[in-house]
């Protein structure tokens, strides 16, 4: 049933007489330095999701929404970035936050909405890869907290589904750059510093470079058409925005995402349907952790940090994040429990994929491994509730928390490859968006299976 062309996709800025009619869209949200190239990398997912909607014809197919936010922001700009991409107008920032954090103005762009009408009634489902998890899931706060008005709340997003996201934070950022011991500050020779550059160069020149690739920087006066040559060279030196707390590193903390839930921020919402996918390339065996030999050309990157991830000192984090805390020496390799912390898909620790806060202070049910290999995908429609032919619909306001074997940060999403795991990805994905769709009364009269 479901067409392979590529010209079967739905062009991102479709009518909205067709998101009328059909599903509510899913929205889009990619990670730390995405958004090159984005819609010919993530392929033609769409094609695999669409077998249950078919019936009503390609009207009925759900549409697709890709966002371009903030590739290195902070989850607060990217969140503003987020919902005025949707909403459409002028982002704002709000001016607090933009006195606090070295905005030169606290509003950025104006965008032509890619969903304008998006409310409480009319409300959207969301993808995050990576740090777009968070990013997503930061906008609801920003949402509960009324800080886009009083007209808007969290129960504007459907369902939230994440794959790698870094919710509790990430070794990674550490191993790039950031110091243990005093972050925001970020070591002077590490990867982090020269990622740091190249964006001030390419921001400074963004009247010509903007449309390649887009820093979304308007908001801090970085383009040559505001700032001076010489305050260019000083920024290289020593760069105010990448050593501040309104960056994407600091964000991918352990010590920022303790503040965030140390407020609250991250519980779940009761109207809201979530799901995770948590990634993990290789299991911990005798205190050691390698991913399979066969998979280092694929990504040698992710490969070269997977190992110093998993052996990472947390005793050496300062403030001691809550969790090394909690878990004391256990913490170390080998210790009891400590697997969870070490495991990881090259870029996230697994316990952090999960969802946002510890498993006792939020709502959450974990299913067992599932390499998503099988298109049937039995087993997962058995972890969905689906037993002797009787399906029972998912529930709102809390974590359904897949994990995923010998699965790497990119694996799923965002380079479409085309592999079983993939397409069975996307499919059951779908089915999942449908139940959600059935289970909330947002179904337009879908065919059954
Ligand atoms: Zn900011
Ligand atoms: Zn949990």
């Amino acid at each position: 049933m479901s067409s392979k062309s590529h010209h079967a996709i739905q062009p991102v800025g479709e009518s909205a007489a067709i998101s009328e009619q059909g599903p509510p869209p899913l929205v889009i949200v990619e990670g730390f330095l995405g958004g090159f190239g984005t819609q010919t990398r993530w392929g033609d997912f769409q094609n695999h999701w669409t077998d249950d909607s078919m019936a009503g014809g390609s009207s009925r197919r759900r549409r697709a929404i890709f966002v371009s936010v903030g590739p290195v922001s902070s989850l607060h700009d990217r969140a503003c970035e987020l919902f005025y991409a949707l909403k459409g107008g002028t982002i704002d920032y709000g001016a607090e936050h933009a006195a606090h954090h070295g905005h030169t103005t606290q509003y950025g762009r104006t965008i032509v909405g890619s969903y304008p009408e998006w409310s409480k009634e009319k409300p959207l489902h969301f993808l995050g890869h990576s740090f777009g998890g968070p990013t997503i899931t930061k906008m609801q706060w920003l949402l509960e907290t009324g800080f886009f008005g009083e007209a808007y709340g969290p129960d504007m997003l459907l369902s939230v589904n994440t794959v790698s996201s870094p919710f509790r934070g990430t070794s990674v950022v550490y191993l790039l750059g950031e110091r243990v011991d005093a972050a925001p500050l970020v070591r002077f020779w590490s990867v982090g510093n020269a990622i740091t550059k190249v964006v001030h160069i390419i921001s400074y020149l963004s009247p010509w470079t903007a449309s390649h690739m887009d820093f979304h920087t308007e908001s801090r006066g970085y383009s040559c058409r505001e700032a001076s040559f010489w305050s260019l060279i000083k920024t290289l030196w020593r760069s105010d925005w990448a050593e501040s707390r309104d960056i994407a590193p600091y964000d991918c903390t352990y010590v920022s995402a303790d503040t965030r839930e140390a407020m609250g921020e991250g519980a779940v919402n009761p109207n809201t349907f979530y799901r995770s996918y948590a990634a993990s390339w290789s299991t911990m065996k005798n205190g050691k952790f390698k991913p399979p030999a066969k998979d280092f050309w694929e990504e040698p990157v992710l490969y070269h940090y997977a190992t110093p991830i998993a052996n990472f000192d947390f005793m050496a984090v300062r403030p001691v994040p809550s969790f090394v805390a909690a878990m004391g020496e256990d913490i170390k390799v080998g210790g009891e429990g400590s697997e969870v912390y070490r495991e990881n898909d090259g870029v996230v620790p697994r316990f952090s994929q999960w969802h946002p806060l510890p498993c006792k202070q939020t709502k959450c049910e974990h299913f067992h491994h599932s390499d998503l290999t099988n298109p049937s995908l039995s087993s997962s429609r058995e972890n969905l509730g689906v037993e002797n032919g009787s399906q029972t619909l998912p529930s709102p306001g809390k974590w359904y928390v897949y994990e995923l074997r010998k699965a790497h940060h990119g694996s799923i999403a965002p380079t479409w490859l085309d592999t079983p795991r993939q397409r069975a990805f996307w499919k059951e994905l779908g089915r999942w968006l449908r139940d959600v769709d059935l289970a909330s009364g947002h179904c337009s009269s879908l065919a059954p299976m």
